[in-house]
C-alpha cells in the first residue's frame, strides 16, 4: 500500500506515526535526479531547512509518497516514469543520510 498526501500537515503526521516506513521524494516533473527514497524519520524530509518553506514538502513543486515497503516506492517510481516518459530510467536512489 502507498500513501499520497495533499498537505504538509497530513504528510508530517504520517511520518510521525510511521517512522520506520519509507518516503519517496520527487519533483513533480519526476526528473530522475529528484527521485530519492528516505526513511520516514529522516530530517531532510521532515524538517524545513534551507529553501524549504512550510508547504514545500508536498504542496509545491515536490511530492512525497509514503509506504511501509521501500520496494513499493521503487515500483511506483518505475511505473510513473514509464507512464510519463516511456523509458525505464530514473529508478529511485536511496538517501545517503538515512538509508
Ligand atoms: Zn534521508
Amino acid at each position: 500500500m502507498i500513501r499520497t498526501f495533499e498537505t504538509d500537515a497530513e504528510y508530517l503526521q504520517w511520518c510521525k506515526t510511521n517512522g520506520d516506513g519509507y518516503v519517496l521524494n520527487a519533483h513533480r516533473s519526476l526528473s530522475p535526479v529528484s527521485l530519492v527514497i528516505h526513511r520516514a524519520h529522516c530530517k531532510l524530509i521532515t524538517q524545513y531547512q534551507g529553501k524549504t518553506q512550510p508547504g514545500g514538502f508536498v504542496e509545491g513543486q515536490y511530492l512525497k509518497i509514503g509506504s511501509r515497503d521501500a520496494g513499493k516506492l521503487k515500483n511506483w517510481a518505475r511505473k510513473e516514469r514509464l507512464a510519463h516518459r516511456g523509458k525505464l530510467d530514473g529508478i529511485a536512489r536511496e538517501c545517503k543520510a538515512c538509508m
